[in-house]
């Protein structure tokens, strides 16, 4: 196949995946989707149970591009904060925003890859189902996949590796060229947990918020789906004293946890023992690589590149934003490992920086969001943000509301943490802040965000 072929191939037709192959074929690439699984709008989406994800901002933009936001939204849940259930005293939903203009999404991982593979095939997009990549000869251009009970073969240019933090495709470049892989497991595992309709058929719980039990080292969350069920997603220590999946290992134990720590929760899910028995415990871990690309013939995005923990529903939304920035690449550089490592360049230090910002947002919600000096120090963030618009912006609104790079997200919310800290040391309440002095440190530390 020559070089001059505008042909990609990608591996992997999940959410990055697919959403990469729409972005692709509207700029005139002809494209191969090849997913180990089958085709989910004929036999169901793999996984049965409704997972739903948080999009934000980020990712909604990528779905504007491929001409998906409408149909995506349409089957979404808004949600417009954190509604916090401490073990004592009254829930309460603390907003992520402003308003109702800063809000984020609840939607299905199955419903949104069905919109996604719906478009790319429409506009073009071959779709390869039951194709799981077993391997890869660079030297021939030739990649190898199990179909059923034979092996299927077919000439690239290119491949693009959106299969996922267990990527075959990794592992395949890594023979020939070392990629500087490490995996750092957070130790803490989940297990998912589903809360029904009521009886007259409603949401039982408020719907249009993200759910969270708070407890120390250990919390359960939960996202509602638009058929009016939440999923709940207990996550605590793999091992260790009590609570840890260690020691709640069957669904008596776990009905025993809930009664102890989560009473309000357990009477909203009826079958807690039965998932809790039924379900696996996932696995948690933040994926880093020194290198994304194999010169110009493969090249990884997505969990493949940069998997990392859940806690700030990021994942997808960072993995869109690399298909934006491939899509833009490949269009305005026209050879291959050019615009592979300059994909590479742009998006690794922003992979990284999301990776350390959901690993700290851990801490922040299952041990901060019901602690008053937290409480304090986001009170004040709404405030500066109200005294400097637009150069005091709080750190969840710049990862959540915002395209900034995550690199400069990171990089403003370190300083604006530490001014937090320093301008509510002592204090029970705003009165006491030395207004004159923070606004100094604001001006003298914080350039203006936006233009
Ligand atoms: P995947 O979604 O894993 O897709 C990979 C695809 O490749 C799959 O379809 C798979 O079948 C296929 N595949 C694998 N191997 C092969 C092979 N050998 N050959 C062919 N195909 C193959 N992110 C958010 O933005 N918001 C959230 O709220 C959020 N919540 C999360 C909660 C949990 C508990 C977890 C674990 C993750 C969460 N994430 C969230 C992260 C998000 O799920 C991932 O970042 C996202 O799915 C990455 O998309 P991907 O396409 O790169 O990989």
């Amino acid at each position: 196949m020559g070089n001059e072929t505008k042909q990609l191939s990608i591996i992997g037709g999940g959410l990055a995946g697919a959403l990469l192959a729409i972005l692709l074929t509207q700029r005139g690439w002809s494209v191969d989707v090849f997913e180990r699984r089958g085709d989910p709008r004929i036999g169901g989406y793999a996984g049965g149970r409704s997972i739903n994800l948080a999009l934000a901002e980020r990712g909604l933009h990528a779905l504007r591009q491929a001409g998906a936001d409408v149909d995506v939204l349409k089957q979404a849940v808004m949600m417009r904060g954190r509604f916090v259930h401490p073990l004592h005293g009254t829930p309460s939903l603390q907003r992520y925003g402003r308003d109702d203009s800063e809000v984020i999404y609840s939607i299905s991982r199955g419903e949104l890859n069905i919109v996604l593979l719906d478009i790319a095939e429409s506009h073009g997009a071959r779709l390869h189902f039951d194709h799981a990549l077993e391997r890869a000869d660079f030297a021939d251009h030739t990649a190898y996949f199990r179909h059923h009970d034979a092996e299927i073969t077919h000439a690239f240019r290119a491949l693009i590796g959106a299969d996922g933090a267990g990527s075959t495709l990794r592992a395949q470049i890594a023979k020939v060229q070392p990629l500087g892989e490490r995996s750092e497991g957070l130790g803490h595992g989940y297990k998912e947990l589903e809360i029904p309709p009521s009886l007259a058929g409603d949401f039982r719980i408020e719907p249009n918020a993200l759910h969270i039990w708070p407890r120390g080292h250990y919390m359960c969350i939960a996202l509602p789906n638009d058929e009016r069920t939440f999923t709940v997603t207990l996550f605590m220590p793999r091992e260790g004293s009590y609570p840890s999946f260690a020691q709640v290992q069957t669904g008596a134990d776990a009905q025993a946890l809930f009664a102890r720590d989560f009473p309000d929760a357990l009477v909203l899910i009826p079958q807690l023992q039965h998932d809790y028995d039924a379900n696996p415990v996932g696995t948690l871990a933040t994926l880093y690589l020194d290198r994304w690309h194999l010169g110009g013939q493969a090249v990884l995005l997505g969990d493949a590149a940069h998997a990392m923990v859940p806690f700030h529903g990021q994942g997808m939304n960072c993995a869109f934003e690399d298909c934006v920035a491939l899509a833009e690449q490949l269009a305005s550089t026209p050879e291959l490992a050019q615009a592979f490592a300059a994909f590479e360049e742009q998006r690794k230090p922003n992979a990284e920086a999301i990776q350390q910002m959901a690993l700290e947002n851990y801490i922040e919600m299952r041990d901060k969001v019901d602690d008053a000096a937290f409480l304090l120090q986001r009170q004040l963030e709404l405030a500066l943000q109200e005294r400097h618009p637009g150069r005091f912006v709080p750190h969840y609104s710049m990862v959540t509301f915002m395209r900034i790079p995550y690199a400069v997200a990171l990089q403003r919310s370190d300083l604006q943490r530490e001014l937090l800290v320093e301008a509510t040391h002592g204090l029970t309440t705003l009165d006491g802040v030395d207004w004159p002095a923070l606004d100094a440190a604001v001006l003298a530390k914080l350039s203006p965000l936006l233009p």
